[in-house]
C-alpha cells in the first residue's frame, strides 16, 4: 500500500499532499503524476476553457495505434 506523498507545486511552491488513494487513481490510469497543487490545477483548468472561445475539439489521432495516449497531467 502506498503512502502519502507530499509533492511540491510546481507553480506556486506550495506543498500538497498526493494521497495514497490518489497515486492509486493515477497509477490505474497510467496517468502521470500531478506537478501542481490543487488550487493551481483548477485555475489552469479554468483559464483553459476561458480560453477556448473559438472551441477547437481535440480528437486524438485514430490511425496511430500505440503509445500515444493523450495525458492531462
Ligand atoms: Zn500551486
Amino acid at each position: 500500500m502506498a503512502e502519502d506523498q507530499v509533492l511540491t507545486c510546481r507553480d506556486c511552491g506550495a506543498e500538497y499532499v498526493f494521497t495514497s488513494g490518489e497515486q492509486e487513481f493515477f497509477a490505474e490510469r497510467e496517468f502521470t503524476p500531478p506537478t501542481r497543487c490543487p488550487a493551481c490545477r483548477r485555475a489552469r483548468k479554468a483559464s483553459r476553457s476561458a480560453d477556448s472561445g473559438n472551441f477547437r475539439e481535440q480528437r486524438p489521432e485514430r490511425n496511430s495505434s500505440g503509445g500515444n495516449r493523450q495525458r492531462r497531467y
